[in-house]
């Protein structure tokens, strides 16, 4: 016999309600989860949806009533989102509540007041002589109110009457004298009016036209396999997914388009309402619920037909959903760090086959798993080669920090960079300098030959810690530091400190005159403070943007003719095994901002470490050789995509037993074929007060590591004593 729960109302607050129903002999078969079933409820019949089938009763089975059968026969959206669901708990490890909460909307009823945003219409230097006549004629609420918008153009409303300590009122009268403009949240509607070049498209170039069709081509024939558009930066990827998306919405159908929220910026949103108009709707984290929840919303009603948005738009209530774009497919943002910790990509895929939908993936810089995937027939292949728009490939050339340290010179700036950037300031041309923030943790390298210390066992970089010793993330591997080179013997030898805030200082002093501006976590904190000054850097408001991660997604800077990237290194040396892909990544990334424009563009990368191929083959733009050097690694050290990875996280307040318990999972998961390692200190091992302690499994079959999984959940259930204090969470890579 045969038991089904049953939520009766999809909110998330009702979602832990769920009632026991016994299935009906005949539709026992029939019966899955995310079916709409009619159960008898108090007096009457309700339906609801079946998020689980179990076994055993759960209250004393003389209580429990049958099912009365199948409401509907065909899939609803919400039985597809929960059928989504269950698959992510069976994959990532969640509980079904936790997986339900993920795809299903928040359902609150949200007092919602009407936001507005203000902007300014005049410009800055008009702005600052209004401000100076209301100053001079002690109307300073108003003089308050310019203060503000002359750092920040464009505001909240609420924010603004905050900052300048203000009413309405004074924001209304300026609005009158025409100084500004107040307009309800929707801001890009509503900008949509000032564009003139609407609904103007772009004839393909040939590459993308022949990539467009056969995509088309495959998928009218019924072929729904993912499809992988390598294109190179600038080769008009987005042009390509426009056409797709006309495609699917004149088959009356929809579709949801991914993009890393760092990228999702005006300019790029701009291009999809020049084409759609009033078909998209977006969706930000800077949303509340009741706004994304309203959006949603929208898409259900069929009054939207394209969602795009970062990850979450996956979850997007589309009834007819025919295509599913993820642009920067290899970001890292794709992926969630709660649980479950799930991966935008594979989820995708699972949607689209419950949609019948086509996915496709584009980067410039695929993921590894991704064109691994390509190379094995489980995603198809498609090529773009050459930039569509203005603009070529940059030159890029590699600076041997190693020679400049011989050559006395200590500067953040090689001899190279520096003689560009003068060259650059003098004509009158943007310039970019990337400071490479990830991995910033403390890998020791030294200065002389550029050797990097590693784990033995799993050449991965060690991270110094305050003990002064050095170990690895993975295994656990530990050693005293060092104080000379092992390999040339040099005292030149330890970690890295350089912030952006150190770059910009040493900017300032070299080049006086330049207009200089930041980007990292401290400038961007406002509300679109990353907009903002990206847009101040697209006006020609400064020569200068040095900036993180943050400044190499999104924008084109037509004016932007050299991109300095400081120190390669940094990012190559994470404790993680992707480090090689990610600075590949990033290296290309960051060199496809120089020369978008008519004229050429140059990058110069400084390394200590100009042998190693993930900035040789970035350099020379070379990704096939890449992945083949990546994949090779991959291979004889069993990292993922070639096995499967699953890493459990053990997460204590008090030490010991985060220590203890990670060593009895240890001990009680040696019995599978599967390698384990560690237990180890967790990259962060204390947070917050709290231990976290990790232990990594690596088998080639991903069910065995979701038996490893299960089997771990059971024990907890079984012997929650001996677990007392500690959470566990799983990641599968
Ligand atoms: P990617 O997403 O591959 O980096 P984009 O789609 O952003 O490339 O295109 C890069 C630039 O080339 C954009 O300014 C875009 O407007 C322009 N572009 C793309 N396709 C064409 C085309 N067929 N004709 C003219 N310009 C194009
Ligand atoms: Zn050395
Ligand atoms: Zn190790």
């Amino acid at each position: 016999m045969k038991f089904a729960q049953v939520i009766v109302d999809i909110s998330v607050e009702e979602l832990d309600k769920t009632f026991q129903y016994i299935i009906p002999s005949g539709l026992e078969d029939v019966i899955t989860v995310g079916s709409r079933v009619t159960i008898p409820f108090g007096r009457t019949t309700r339906t609801g949806y079946v998020v689980g089938i179990g076994d055993e009763p759960e209250i004393e089975f003389d209580r429990l009533k049958e099912l009365v059968g199948i409401a509907e026969k065909s899939l609803s959206v919400d039985s597809k989102f929960i059928k989504l669901a269950y698959w992510m708990k069976n994959k990532y490890g969640s509980t079904m509540n936790q997986a339900l909460k993920t795809v299903l909307p928040v359902k609150k009823s949200i007092q919602r007041t009407v936001k507005k945003t203000v902007h300014l219409l005049i410009s800055k230097k008009e702005a600052i002589s209004i401000y100076e006549e209301f100053m001079s004629k002690h109307q300073i609420a108003r003089a308050r109110v310019m203060a503000v918008l002359i750092d920040e153009p464009e505001l909240d409303s609420a924010v603004l009457l905050d900052k300048s300590k203000t009413t309405m009122a004074t924001v209304k009268s300026l609005s009158e004298m025409g100084i500004l403009d107040i307009y309800e949240t929707e801001i890009f509607r509503n900008r949509l009016k000032t564009d003139n070049d609407f609904r103007n498209v772009k004839a393909l170039n040939k590459e993308q036209q022949e990539v467009a069709d056969a995509i088309i081509t495959e998928w009218d024939c019924g072929n729904n396999t993912p499809c992988l558009i390598r294109g190179i930066t600038g080769s008009g990827k987005t042009e390509v997914y426009m056409e797709l998306i006309d495609h699917v919405t004149n088959m009356g159908k929809e579709a949801i388009v991914l993009i890393p929220e760092i990228a999702l910026t005006y300019q790029t949103v701009m291009r999809f309402y020049n084409r759609f108009g009033e078909k998209i709707s977006i969706i930000h984290s800077r949303l509340s619920d009741g706004e994304r929840f309203d959006r949603f919303e929208l898409a259900r009603q069929g009054k939207i037909k394209i969602m795009i948005g970062p990850r979450t738009a996956l979850f997007t209530p589309f009834s007819n959903l025919g295509l599913i774009i993820i642009d920067e497919e290899h970001e890292n943002a794709y992926k969630s760090d709660i649980t479950p910790k799930y991966h935008a990509r594979e989820v995708a895929v699972e949607l689209a086959s419950l949609n019948d939908a086509k996915v496709v993936l584009g980067s410039a810089t695929p993921s590894i798993e991704s064109y691994y995937n390509a190379t094995n027939g489980i995603y198809n292949l498609y090529r773009l080669t050459r930039r569509a728009g203005s603009g070529t490939l940059p030159k890029i050339s590699v600076v041997d920090l190693r020679d400049e340290l011989k050559q006395g010179n200590r500067s953040v700036f090689s001899n190279r960079l520096f003689e560009l950037m003068e060259d650059r300031l003098q004509k009158k041309e943007q310039i970019m300098l990337f400071l490479n923030r990830r991995g910033y943790q403390g890998f020791i390298n030294c200065r002389d030959c550029g050797k990097v210390v590693e784990c033995p066992h799993c050449a991965v970089s060690l991270t110094q810690h305050n003990n002064n010793k050095l170990m690895c993330h993975y295994c656990g591997y530990e050693t005293v530091n060092i104080s000379k080179c092992p390999s040339c013997g040099s005292p030149h030898v330890g970690a890295f400190k350089a912030g952006t805030q150190k770059i910009e200082e040493a900017v300032k002093k070299s080049f006086p005159d330049a207009r200089v501006l930041r980007m990292d976590m401290d400038t961007t904190k406002g509300k679109d403070g990353h907009g903002q000054i990206l847009k101040q850097f697209m006006d020609g408001e400064a020569d200068i943007l040095i900036g993180t991660q943050m400044i190499v997604k999104g924008h084109d800077f037509p004016n932007v003719t050299l991109v300095g990237i400081l120190l390669a290194d940094t990012s190559l040396h994470t404790s993680d095994f992707t480090a090689a892909e990610n600075t590949f990544q990033l290296l290309v990334q960051a060199s496809g901002r120089a020369g978008r424009g008519e004229i050429p563009g140059e990058v110069v990368i400084q390394t200590y470490d100009p042998e190693h191929y993930a900035i040789e083959y970035a350099a020379n733009n070379d990704y096939d050789s890449f992945y083949e050097e990546e994949i090779g690694f991959r291979e004889l050290m069993n990292y993922p995509p070639v096995t499967g990875m699953m890493s459990a996280t053990i997460a204590s307040t008090i030490e010991e037993r985060a220590v203890e318990v990670s060593e009895y999972i240890k001990n009680k998961t040696q019995i599978f074929n599967t390698v384990v390692i560690g237990p180890a200190n967790a990259s962060i091992y204390k947070m917050k007060d709290v231990f976290y302690r990790k232990i990594y499994y690596k088998n080639t079959n991903n069910k065995d590591l979701a038996k490893i999984r299960e089997m771990i959940f059971a024990d907890m259930e079984a012997n929650s004593d001996i677990y007392k204090g500690c959470q566990i969470q799983f990641d599968l890579r």
